[in-house]
């Protein structure tokens, strides 16, 4: 895919690592993105490692602005936008009513709000040239509810939302939209739900694992990483015109009960 850029918001971690490693492989030129601290170091080493062409931003997603400006950074560094993912998210797990209020707006910030103001922000480069990809890493969650989760299963759910309406603006376009919707996955965000949930079930962190985590998961697996990327690589594909305004769950048959 040369010359091709893709922008991975939360790409220093977990999901957002996996798929920008695929990218990578697969040739395009990355704007990384994320809070960790060594950011710039690992664009460098994945653009040494697969001959392309990155860039880094730690452009904090909590500020509609700093997301105006990490979309504008990317088109001007690397003179195209072709696929956004829209990756960063935050968890906090707690019940309603000790749920903190400051938790539940960044939830709502970082893992809703930021995808409709990167996504607004691609929007024009993208309609001027012809093709736009926008993906969603949303959630087993935006689809099911699980307790103690009221902030994050109500973005995950409102970007599943927003994922059809920007398909449907975008068809003209030639620009899609579509959600991923994965089940556990083990990354730092999920290291520190282990323990949280440990705090909030009274348990012991491989109880919460086996009875809590991946009871609902009919595969009792973690979500591999390579699955995501695959499904981010597919949706990115020129051929994927068609593929828009849907979720893709990869949740070990969670919600298939
Ligand atoms: P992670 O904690 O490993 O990575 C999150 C990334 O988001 C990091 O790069 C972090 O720096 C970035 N980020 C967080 N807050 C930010 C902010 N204010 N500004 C800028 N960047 C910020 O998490 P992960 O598990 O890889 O999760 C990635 C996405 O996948 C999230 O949207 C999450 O909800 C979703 N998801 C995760 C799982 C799972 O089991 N891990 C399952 C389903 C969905």
């Amino acid at each position: 895919m040369k010359n091709k850029t893709v922008l991975i918001t939360g790409s220093t971690s977990g999901i957002g690592l996996g798929i920008a490693n695929h990218f990578a492989k697969e040739g395009y030129n990355i704007m990384f993105h994320g809070l960790e601290l060594n950011g710039e170091e690992i664009a460098k080493k994945i653009a040494e490692k697969h001959h392309i062409k990155a860039a880094f931003s730690n452009a904090n997603l909590l500020q509609p602005e700093a997301i105006e400006g990490l979309v504008n950074e990317t088109i001007k560094t690397f003179g195209h936008l072709h696929v956004l993912v829209n990756n960063a998210g935050i968890q906090y797990v707690s019940p309603i009513e000790d749920f903190p209020n400051s938790k539940y707006e960044a939830i709502i910030a970082i893992n809703m709000n930021a995808v409709f103001y990167a996504s607004k922000a691609a929007w024009k480069q993208m309609k001027k040239q012809k093709f736009g990809r926008i993906i969603n890493v949303s959630s087993v969650h935006g689809i099911r509810a699980s307790e103690f989760k009221s902030a994050y299963v109500t973005a995950k759910h409102g970007v599943i939302g927003m994922t059809k309406v920007m398909a449907l603006e975008g068809a003209p376009f030639n620009i899609t939209s579509n959600a991923i919707c994965p089940g556990y996955v083990k990354t730092p965000l999920v290291e520190g739900q282990i323990k949280d949930q440990a705090k909030a079930h009274q348990m012991t962190e491989s109880e919460v694992i086996e009875k809590v985590m991946l009871k609902k998961q009919a595969v009792k697996e973690f979500v591999p990483l390579e699955a995501i990327s695959d499904m981010a690589i597919l949706l990115a594909k020129n051929s994927s015109t068609t593929i828009t305004g849907t979720s893709f769950v990869l949740d070990g048959g969670w919600s298939a009960q």
